[in-house]
């Protein structure tokens, strides 16, 4: 039986991609039609610039984009809208953590000879790494990295070990890219919490099951990328909690960073526009919005059930094949995101297992997928990885598995 939803997708007309099997929605997902309208249609018949009060459609745009904040803090759970911040997507807000918070700490604690570390995991994506190393070679600070246990999953009490009174920031992913289970984080940040120490969370593959509460995780930052939720490429959101985004000096400066501005005098300025920079990416911000729309008017209970009966399916099948080599044994229960399986088939190279399965018109991605270090230490420095999303169907699952077959009865020789 097809996907209900294969239909919202315009991809798979005739006249565009009908036989594509689409087995990477972790590394972006389709974009139904409803995303792709709404973002045609404030293109071609409202788009102007957003400054409120210069003519009517500027007036518009202000409304929309502040409803726009006022749905993203309600799908997040936020207390208030301006601690929602617009971003250009989640290594752009990673990076503005880096800068805008981070950097200010590491040099007051620099300034007063005190030591800092930073506590990141094992499993993070080069997003959620490099932003921090570099800070960290820069002033001299540590970066504790939070070994991951059985389930592959952070392990809390060696976590709870690493922090001391110089961490000045947990930095970990709600779910990897790579092994795709979620990770404790309510009781990651709830640790965080009791010694006072400042926690940014990457929702980028957690995202999509839209059941993310900042308010009841109690982290003080959550960041995520549009186009991992169906929406557009090139837009984002995080969530600042008030008290930290007050304190927060930004690393960019521009328009509408200020209230006032005099030359010689310091800026005033306003939340949290002063992280956004000006004109922001209004049309990404239609597409996030109709794609917030468009899964819950679906009802996510039904989508993520939807894509765990996919995945037990397809981890089950996988398993089946007596040379499929998990990077991480996924076990049945665990909540899985993009459904994601990352593996490699015994002895092959899995560049050319990537080309074979692209020739049965099979989209998957291949190589560490911006987890060089976590693929180290599982000892291996590639990997396949293919991952679900509502588009896909147990045909798909099937197909994959035959062509796998084929794959390594064409090659393991
Ligand atoms: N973190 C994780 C866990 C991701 O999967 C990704 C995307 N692959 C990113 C960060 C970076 O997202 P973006 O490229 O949209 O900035």
């Amino acid at each position: 039986m097809q996907s209900p939803w294969k239909q919202d997708f315009p991809i798979f007309l005739p006249h565009a991609h009908p036989h594509l099997c689409y087995l990477d929605s972790a590394a972006t997902c389709l974009t139904p039609k409803h995303v792709a309208d709404a973002m045609y249609h404030y293109q071609c018949y409202m788009h102007a610039n957003n400054p409120k009060g210069l003519y009517q459609l500027t007036a518009y745009l202000s409304d929309l984009i502040e409803q726009a904040r006022h749905k993203l803090a309600s799908f997040l759970g936020a207390a208030n809208d301006s601690e929602i911040v617009f971003t250009r997507g989640t290594t752009d807000a990673l990076n503005m953590i880096a800068y805008s918070y981070l950097e200010p700490q590491l040099i007051k604690a620099k300034q007063q000879e005190e030591p800092s570390n930073i506590v990141i995991s094992a499993a993070e994506h080069e997003a959620n790494i490099l932003p921090w190393q570099r800070l960290a070679k820069a002033y001299g600070a540590e970066l504790r990295v939070i070994p991951l246990n059985a389930k592959g999953v952070i392990d809390l009490a060696k976590y709870t070990a690493l922090l001391d009174k110089h961490t000045r920031l947990v930095a970990i992913c709600h779910s990897s890219n790579v092994i795709g289970v979620n990770n404790p984080v309510e009781q990651i940040c709830k640790i965080a919490r009791n010694k006072n120490i400042v926690t940014v969370i990457d929702g980028a593959q957690s995202i999509v099951r839209c059941d993310v509460n900042v308010n009841s995780l109690d982290c003080d930052i959550y960041t995520f990328s549009a186009h991992k939720l169906y929406g557009p490429t090139g837009c984002g959101v995080a969530y600042i909690r008030a008290d930290l985004l007050e304190v927060m000096r930004p690393y960019q400066v521009g328009g509408a960073a200020s209230i006032s501005q005099h030359i010689n005098e310091d800026l005033e300025q306003r939340n949290p526009q002063k992280l956004e920079l000006n004109t922001v990416n209004i049309v990404g911000i239609v597409g996030l919005v109709e794609a917030i729309d468009y899964l819950t008017d679906m009802s996510s209970q039904k989508l993520n059930d939807y894509l765990c009966n996919l995945s037990a399916y397809m981890h089950e099948r996988l398993n089946l094949l007596p040379y499929f080599q998990p990077l991480f044994p996924i076990q049945p229960k665990q909540i899985i995101n993009h459904s994601i399986a990352c593996f490699q088939l015994n002895g092959l190279n899995s560049q050319d297992v990537a080309g074979l399965l692209d020739y049965e018109g099979i989209a998957v991605s291949v190589g560490h997928h911006c987890a060089q270090s976590l693929h180290r230490l599982l000892g291996v420095d590639s990997s396949v990885r293919v991952s679900l999303g509502i588009y896909n169907d147990y045909k798909d699952v099937d197909h994959l598995v035959s062509a796998l077959e084929s794959a390594y009865r064409v090659m393991a020789v």
